[in-house]
């Protein structure tokens, strides 16, 4: 399934058998996302706040 990126607007693929609490990454604007919820055919999506782990790249 795909979902608008809340950052950039782009789409991001979702895999059918993702888990809620994994993270997807939008590809094009690197964003990270953590799954809050899943329903059969959509998910739900918050920003993965990766404080203090992810700066400096
Ligand atoms: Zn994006």
């Amino acid at each position: 399934m795909k979902k608008e990126c809340q950052e950039c607007g782009a789409e991001i693929n979702i895999p059918d058998d993702i888990l809620v609490g994994e993270i997807v990454a939008c590809q094009d604007c690197g964003s990270d996302f953590e799954v809050t919820s899943k329903t059969q055919n959509s998910v739900e999506l918050k920003p993965a706040e990766s404080v203090g782990e992810d700066w400096g790249q």
